[in-house]
This record gives C-alpha cells, sequence and structure tokens, in this order.
C-alpha cells in the first residue's frame, strides 16, 4: 500500500515533458510542446505536453492522462507500479506499509508467525486440556480428521497467555509480538494472546508462510470468526486463503473459485476443488481480482443463496468497473457467479450431495453482470410501459461503472433492448442522459469545498467597498465581472456600483441592507474590524484570490470531466480549456505574488 501523500508527492516531483522527452522528441512552441504520438502512427505532431496542466493529451487518437497515466500505458504497468516507477525516477522514498523496507523486521515476523503455527498446530494434536479435546471434536464433526488438520496446519489457541510464554521463551520480544497482532494490550494494560479457545487456520503468503490466523470459535464466544489485524505481514483486501496451495491448480485449468470462509475451502480442497480459495471477512475486491488474473483467467464467485449470500452478490456487483471490460488491457478477468441452493455452504452441500452437485452448480455460473442485470429485473413489473421503464432504468445502473465500453452497449443491444422490447438507440439515449446526471452530481460535490472560500472573498470584497471608497474605483470594474455567489451577493454588488462612489459609507450599508435584508448579519459583523496596510493593495489581493479560486475549481471540474471523456472532439475541447484556465492561473499568481501583503 502507498498512501496517497506520497502519490501526491511523486506526481508533484515528476515534470511531465521531462518525462515524455526521455522517449518522445518534443518541439516548444510558445509554453507548449509538441511531439509526434506514440500511441498512434501520424508523419505530422498532434501530441501536445501541457507543463502547466501536467497533462498530455493527442488531437489524433485522443489519448491523454497525467504522468500517471502516461507511464501505465507506455510502460503497461498498473497504477501503482507506475507510482513506484516514478518515486524511484525521482529518488523518493515511498513509505510503503508492505515491502523491502524494513526486511529485517519482516523476517522476523515471518519467523514468529512459523512459531505461533507449530504451537497451535501441537496444542491441537497433542494438548490434553479440556479445550483442546473440545477443538478435536469440532473439528471431527466436520468431517476433519487428524490427518487433514495436519495437512492444512490447523491448530488450537488455549489462551491464557501461553502463547505469548512461548514465544517469548523463542526469545520474541513483546513489541514484536504486538506488531504481528498475536498478542495484545488487554484494557488494564496486561499482555494476552489475541486468539483463545479457538480452532486456529494459519493463512499463508504466496510461498506458504504463514502471514495471519483466521480463528473460528468453538464456544459461544462472539466473534464467530476472528481474523489476525492488518499488520506489517497482512492485509486482508490483498489476501486470499488457501491461494499458495490452489495457485498451480488455477494457474493450469485457468479457472479460480472463491467462497467465504476457511472450512469451504477446505472441503473444496479435500473434494478435488482445489483451485478454491475464500476471502477473509471481506468481501471480494479489486485488489483480490488483480492478485488471481495472475493465474486465473477467469473467477467464480461462490456464494449462498441466502439473503447473506444475495448481500455479497451485491457488493460484488461493486466490482462491475473499466477494469472488468475487455478494454481494460492487461488486467482483464472474467468474473462469473454461481449461486447456491438458499441456506447451504459448499462444506454441506459436499456433505450432502457429493462433488458432482457441486460441479453442476459451477456449470451454471454466469457473467457478474448478466446476474446483476438479472437480479434488478427480478422485482420488476414488465406488463405496463411504466414499468418497463423502470426496469431498464435499474438495469442500466448496473451497466453506469463501465458507460462507453463496448461490454455495456453488447449488454443493453443484446439482453436489456431485446428482454424490455424497446429500442436500442432508446436505451442508449437513456443510457446516456443517466450518465451525464451522474457525472453533474459527482462534480458538484467536489467543487462544493471551494464554494465557501468564495463566498468569504465575496463578502470582503463588498465590505472593503463599502468602508474604504478609495478602493472603489479599482472594484466597482471588476463588481461587474465576478460570478457572485447565490442570490443576495449580486443584488448586493449591482445596488452598490449603481450608487454614487463618493456615497459615505453609513448611506452604502443602508442601500445593501435594503437590496439584501437577509445579509444586514454578514455586513455589521465585518464592518468594525480595523484594517492596516494599503487598502488598494487589499483589493486587488482580494480580487486575485478571488479569482485564483475559481479558475482552481473550474480546473477540477475540467479535469474530472476530460479523464471521464471517451469522446475525441469534446476530449480535445476540453483539454483545451484546461490549457487556457491554467495559463490564465498562471498569470493571476504572478500578479498575486506582485501584491504588497496586507492585513486585516
Ligand atoms: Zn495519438
Amino acid at each position: 500500500m502507498i498512501n496517497d501523500d506520497d502519490i501526491r508527492k511523486v506526481r508533484e516531483a515528476t515534470e511531465l515533458v521531462e518525462l515524455v522527452q526521455e522517449t518522445v522528441v518534443l518541439k516548444q512552441r510558445g509554453r507548449e510542446f509538441w511531439g509526434r504520438c506514440p500511441f498512434h502512427d501520424e508523419k505530422t505532431p498532434s501530441f501536445k505536453v501541457d507543463p502547466r496542466s501536467q497533462l498530455y493529451h493527442c488531437f489524433g487518437c485522443h489519448a491523454g492522462g497525467d504522468a500517471y497515466g502516461y507511464v501505465m500505458r507506455t510502460q503497461n504497468m498498473e497504477f501503482l507500479d507506475a507510482v513506484r516507477y516514478l518515486a524511484d525516477r525521482a529518488s523518493i522514498t515511498l513509505t510503503e506499509t508492505q515491502g523491502s523496507l524494513q526486511p529485517g523486521k519482516k523476517t522476523r515476523l515471518l519467523e514468529l508467525m512459523k512459531a505461533s503455527t507449530e504451537y497451535y498446530a501441537l496444542q491441537l494434536l497433542r494438548s490434553a486440556e479440556p479445550g483442546a479435546k473440545t477443538a478435536r471434536q469440532y473439528l471431527s464433526g466436520r468431517n476433519m480428521g487428524l490427518e487433514l488438520a495436519k495437512r492444512w496446519q490447523l491448530g488450537y489457541a488455549p489462551g491464557n497467555a501461553k502463547l505469548f510464554d512461548h514465544l517469548s521463551s523463542k526469545g520474541f520480544t513483546i513489541q514484536e509480538c504486538l506488531d504481528a497482532n498475536m498478542v495484545i494490550k488487554g484494557q488494564r494494560g496486561q499482555t494476552q494472546d489475541r486468539f483463545y479457545e479457538r480452532v486456529m487456520f494459519p493463512v499463508a503468503d504466496l510461498q506458504g508462510r504463514t502471514i495471519a490466523f483466521g480463528g473460528r470459535v468453538i464456544g459461544e464466544m462472539e466473534p464467530k470468526d476472528l481474523n489476525t489485524s492488518e499488520t506489517l505481514l497482512f492485509h486482508k483486501r490483498e489476501t486470499l486463503y488457501a491461494l499458495d496451495r490452489a495457485k498451480a491448480a488455477i494457474t493450469s485449468g485457468g479457472t479460480a473459485i472463491v467462497v467465504e470462509g476457511y472450512t469451504d475451502t477446505i472441503a473444496m480442497h479435500e473434494a478435488g476443488f482445489t483451485n478454491t480459495v475464500a476471502t477473509l471477512g471481506t468481501a471480494l475486491t479489486i485488489q483480490h481480482l488483480k492478485l488471481l488474473n495472475r493465474f486465473a483467467r477467469k473467477v467464480i464467485y461462490l456464494f449462498d443463496g441466502d439473503e447473506a449470500g444475495k448481500r455479497a452478490a451485491v457488493r460484488a456487483a461493486e466490482l462491475i468497473t473499466e477494469d472488468i471490460t475487455p478494454e481494460a488491457g492487461r488486467f482483464r478477468v472474467l468474473l462469473e457467479v454461481a449461486e447456491l441452493p438458499p441456506g447451504t455452504d459448499p462444506a454441506d452441500l459436499l456433505a450432502q450431495k457429493g462433488s458432482q452437485a457441486l460441479q453442476e452448480i459451477l456449470d451454471q455460473s454466469m457473467p457478474l453482470i448478466r446476474y446483476a442485470i438479472q437480479q434488478s429485473l427480478k422485482t420488476a413489473n414488465l406488463a405496463s410501459p411504466e414499468g418497463r421503464h423502470a426496469a431498464l432504468r435499474s438495469a442500466l445502473q448496473v451497466l453506469l461503472p463501465i458507460r462507453g465500453s463496448i461490454l455495456a452497449n453488447t449488454y443493453i443491444a443484446d439482453e436489456l433492448a431485446p428482454q424490455l422490447g424497446v429500442e436500442f438507440s432508446q436505451a442508449l439515449a437513456l443510457f446516456n442522459s443517466m450518465q451525464a446526471l451522474r457525472s453533474t452530481e459527482q462534480d458538484s460535490q467536489e467543487s462544493s469545498q471551494g464554494k465557501a472560500s468564495n463566498t468569504n472573498l465575496q463578502n470582503e470584497l463588498l465590505i472593503l467597498y463599502i468602508e474604504h471608497p478609495e478602493t472603489r474605483k479599482i472594484l466597482a470594474e471588476a463588481f461587474e465581472r465576478i460570478a457572485w455567489d447565490g442570490e443576495d451577493l449580486p443584488k448586493l454588488a449591482k445596488a452598490l456600483i449603481s450608487a454614487d462612489q463618493k456615497a459615505e459609507s453609513s448611506e452604502l450599508y443602508a442601500l445593501a441592507l435594503d437590496a439584501a435584508p437577509a445579509y444586514a448579519p454578514v455586513l455589521s459583523a465585518k464592518q468594525r474590524q480595523a484594517f492596516t496596510g494599503s487598502t488598494t493593495h487589499h483589493a486587488y489581493l482580494l480580487m486575485y484570490m478571488l479569482k485564483e479560486s475559481q479558475l482552481l475549481n473550474e480546473i477540477a471540474l475540467a479535469k474530472i470531466a476530460y479523464a471521464k471523456q471517451a469522446s475525441g472532439d469534446l476530449a480535445d475541447k476540453l483539454f483545451q480549456e484546461i490549457s487556457a484556465k491554467q495559463s490564465e492561473l498562471a498569470t493571476i499568481r504572478e500578479k498575486l505574488a506582485k501584491v504588497p501583503k496586507t492585513t486585516l
């Protein structure tokens, strides 16, 4: 994992022009750099790099993006690798939570986990303690005898700080035990084992080394399953149980099966489905898929057909992103889902009906997108036009994240439109309008942050105008061009500039309050503030700051739109708009730097 700060730092340390120049000959024209596009064949340069926005754009094939996007595309890398690549290039050391930064420490923790695995296994096999006996009974009651327990390195955690004592006797420090999350501090600061009275399932990395544990309760305690928290070794969103054992079978067959839980995984393997892995207390994530994608071409997500299972499937629908479309390129995985009969888990089904029954369920797996669409149509009333329209909307909702992809259009053309009896063009038009709405909602959320400070600057400008007659000449002209926020501010500005510029401050206050009575508290709170420094400088300062903040907002919005834009001409236009605003911003910032500092 790389933190956002580092990602930003690396981006800021990377000069896009220099980066591109490593592989493309760029010619400077004014402030811009042009060259032949590395992404399509061309004789005349239509590939432009804008040093101000730090974006590149091709007016021929419409490829575009920032430094990370450039590296991902030219070097065929995934995002995090692109960050690592550029960090290395900029000599920035990333503070990755997992990596080679602390080799000594990582080795120690791996040794500690190995010692814990052996200790727990020994407890399960040999201990005469009542708890260990119960654990053995628990396992044999679930078709897991001692031979199986040995093969899977299962164990028993007795608790009572017995593991801690054992690890201490092996020379591990308290801090190491805490860092591995095998030991925790109790409420009164005492040291205690994290796991007690549980059957232990070691979770291994790809090399088969224990990096975490899952503990299944054998009594009445909550929670039923307790996992190791995130540590230097273990990241649950990136770890799959039994992948170390399943990877060979996955590679040779091309398919991975994902279930939820250790016992189901073991039951699957024992029944011959040795390509099975499990998530660990989390839904399937895109990181899991990327990990599986190294070995599998197809992933079948097998879940219980009951309500909890359905919820898991709904969460899985969040995985419908551009990553699973044919356009995604290198990372592309076919994600399918298969539903077990309600109230059954894989272990039950295998025990009751055998592996053939499970194979039949796997054979009926279908692409996640089709499944999600079917779920969304289940409650629809297709008898009425209104019902069909509502059904169309909710099914299109599923496809929104992969808008513009061939996959989305294919689903609309081949499945949705015929099923619901609508024309493809109508469905597509609705889809596009839903998409437009969604973008506007997101954009307005992101731009609302800048709004408050804009409004404050506008308030200050109005007060300056009222209080300091010498600023009125400068400000009056600017007031006509400012995009005032809300309803009151434009009225106030208009009232002020239409009054005599030589009017007394008190007269202008009266006018202002007449124009916008609701604004009285803002105006009266501000009017008595003392002021030092030149008022005209202050007027310029406020105007430039306001302009700067407005430009930053507009650039942010345009960049979001640019990143989403699939069609060519609009992308070209947006890119030019960003470039123009960036250069306006640079001019404003130069002016800002020249204004002597003033204080209120
Ligand atoms: Zn191009």
